[in-house]
């Protein structure tokens, strides 16, 4: 389950339940011992990148083969793509410090030390301190107002003005505290680059740098972004008459922003090298031919946030493996269970079926965007996806399955399915959420997701298999199967369905803060210029203003949109009810539209 995703969109569920027929023989222990095995410290939580992700991927391929279904990758079972894992520091980092009197060149990773996100790039310039470097048009207080910052080096600290949270009405830090949020403002007024200080810290907290990689962010935030200690930036108050400390009181005690611009004497020059880390995975297929060339997709992703990293939500314990036990070794044990299942079946349903196990969905939906957009099989003759994703923790008998309305057939279909067993089902009409078949409901095939819930354990070290409950799930994977015969065997095959829905509200795991309403869903897997939109939803503002699934926004009001940070920052930026001039690039042409911002529920 994508967790960035998973902030952005949220499911409406429309509630019923209803009882479901098992005619299966799913085995719970077999199931369990998949779940042990894929989660086991050799797999090292299948991050992409290790050496246990290829474990895994040989694992199923492996079964798959023994099981006597037909290679469906590129290269026998695999299909190979690259993805970004990361980024390092490269050999050209400098940064140095000129006063009247002389230069000091800092040490990186002791002196300073730039984020994975910054910009590579050589700058130079005079400093201005621009507090939090927070603009905050809700609380009416701007830090760079009455500022020149054009091409200049603005050295800000970290958080934000105290009382930002109780003006919030929220608990805890806003969204100006955000380093993304910082940079991006940082560039929108023109600066060349942010220098962060800590600034005030807690009694007996050290002055420390922040790991390098541990702050999520985009490849490339389009501005230098460098944190630099106290003790070395106290010089250069000192050189301004005043003090770090009595500053960041002025601010926080005051109503009104404290900024400056250092003396002209002291300038800055940084070269900041970082370099983008990549690694090839592999989608795993195998395929069941039927009596015709249509087919259905069984599948799930198997991939996992290897040791964490800004994706963990026990960011404390990054470092440790992340076994995802739930996340997703329970789907992918699943899709094993079923290719056991229909193993026997060759060339005797209608249909053949696809056993698709996807690498890359906690990086963003990478293995399912990848494959729709080179498709192993004919896409044309894909009639159904069904995914599972997080199926091993059912609780009190309670399954949440999506995209049901994607489907014509789907509703009476799970119906006429749910006669025997006492699983206690929750419909979602809409075909989009943070996992693989969204990739699918974009191309118009009718999507199925099966999902137990989230819960404490989620994007965990603590997600672990003796939690997993494999009596209920295998259940369900019986009723998925039985599922799976029924639409590979029908003579009908399931109409795709556009679901206009209810807006979503906000996000399940994400609270409050995202803006108004737009309404498109953003394509997580390109890195060129501006955001990608894989699709549109029908009856959104942003449907309404005409802009289309394949449209590239660059321009929102007057903000340029370099990828999903700056889309999310303007967004948050903006009012319900503004009318926002964008600018997308449809087929390379530039279309502009207006777009009326709504509620979001
Ligand atoms: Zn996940």
């Amino acid at each position: 389950m994508f967790r960035l995703l998973l902030a952005v969109l949220s499911a409406s569920l429309w509630a019923a339940s209803a009882l479901l027929a098992t005619t299966g023989t799913a085995d719970p222990q077999r199931y369990l011992n998949d779940i042990k095995s894929l989660s086991a410290p050799a797999m090292e939580g299948r991050g992409a990148g290790t050496k246990g992700i290829a474990r895994a991927a040989h694992l199923l391929a492996d079964r798959y083969k023994a099981l006597g279904l037909k290679p469906a990758g590129t290269h026998s079972y695999f299909q190979p793509f690259t993805v970004i894992t990361g980024a390092r520091i490269n050999g050209h980092n400098h940064l140095t410090v000129e006063t009247g009197s002389g230069k000091r060149e800092l040490k990186v990773n002791q002196d300073y030390v730039p984020f994975s996100f910054s910009a590579s790039a050589a700058v130079s310039g005079p400093l201005v301190f621009a507090g939090y470097g927070a603009t905050a048009d809700e609380f009416k207080y701007d830090d760079y107002s009455g500022l020149d910052v054009k091409d200049k080096i603005v050295v800000i600290l970290r958080y934000e003005p105290e009382g930002f949270s109780a003006k919030s009405g929220h608990a805890g830090l806003t969204q100006h505290s955000q380093l993304i949020t910082k940079a991006i403002n940082a560039r929108n007024h023109g600066a060349r680059a942010v220098i962060l200080l800590n600034g005030k810290l807690a009694d007996g907290e050290e002055d420390q740098l922040t790991r390098f990689g541990s702050v999520s962010g985009p490849e490339d935030v389009g501005i230098v972004f460098v944190q630099v200690k106290n003790a070395i930036a106290e010089s250069w108050f000192q050189a301004a008459g005043k003090s770090l400390s009595d500053v960041q009181k002025q601010i926080n005690t005051g109503t009104s922003p404290a900024s400056f611009a250092f003396p002209e004497s002291l300038r800055v020059a940084a070269n900041v090298g970082i370099q983008t880390t990549r690694a090839t995975v592999n989608n795993v297929l195998a395929y069941l031919p039927g009596k015709t060339d249509e087919y259905v997709i069984i599948g799930a992703h198997y991939d996992h946030l290897g040791r964490g990293n800004f994706d963990s939500l026990a960011p404390s314990q990054i470092g440790q493996i992340h076994p995802g036990a739930d996340d997703n070794a329970s789907g992918t044990a699943g899709v094993l269970e079923l290719a056991r299942l229909f193993a026997g079946r060759q060339e005797q349903l209608q249909r053949g079926i696809l056993f698709a196990s996807f690498a890359g969905e906690e990086l963003g939906l990478l293995g399912s965007a990848h494959w729709v957009k080179e498709p192993t099989l004919a896409l044309d003759k894909c009639v159904a996806m069904l995914n599972m994703d997080m199926i091993g923790r059912i609780k009190d008998k309670k399954v949440f399955i999506g995209g049901v309305g994607t489907g014509s057939t789907f509703k009476p279909l799970l119906e006429q399915a749910n006669s025997k067993s006492d699983l206690k089902l929750e419909y979602s009409a809409s075909g989009f959420a943070a996992s693989d078949h969204t990739s699918f409901v974009t191309k118009k095939i009718p999507v199925l997701f099966f999902f137990s819930g989230l819960h404490a354990d989620y994007h965990k070290p603590s997600d672990t298999w003796d939690k997993i409950n494999p009596t209920d799930a295998v259940v369900l994977l019986d009723l998925v199967s039985g599922v799976a015969t029924q639409i590979a065997d029908s003579s009908e095959r399931p109409a795709f369905v556009t679901v206009v829905e209810d807006r979503p509200g906000p996000a399940s795991g994400g609270g409050a803060g995202y803006g108004p309403y737009f309404g498109s869903i953003p394509d997580f897997g390109q890195t060129e210029n501006g955001v990608r939109f894989s699709d549109v939803r029908p009856g959104s503002p942003a449907a309404k203003a005409g802009l289309k699934g394949g449209d590239v926004l660059v321009q929102f009001g007057d903000k340029p949109i370099r990828n999903l940070y700056d889309f999310t920052d303007a967004l948050r930026r903006s009012k319900v009810g503004d009318e926002v001039e964008v600018k997308v690039l449809r087929d390379g042409q530039p279309v502009t539209a207006k777009v009326k911002l709504e509620q979001r529920k």
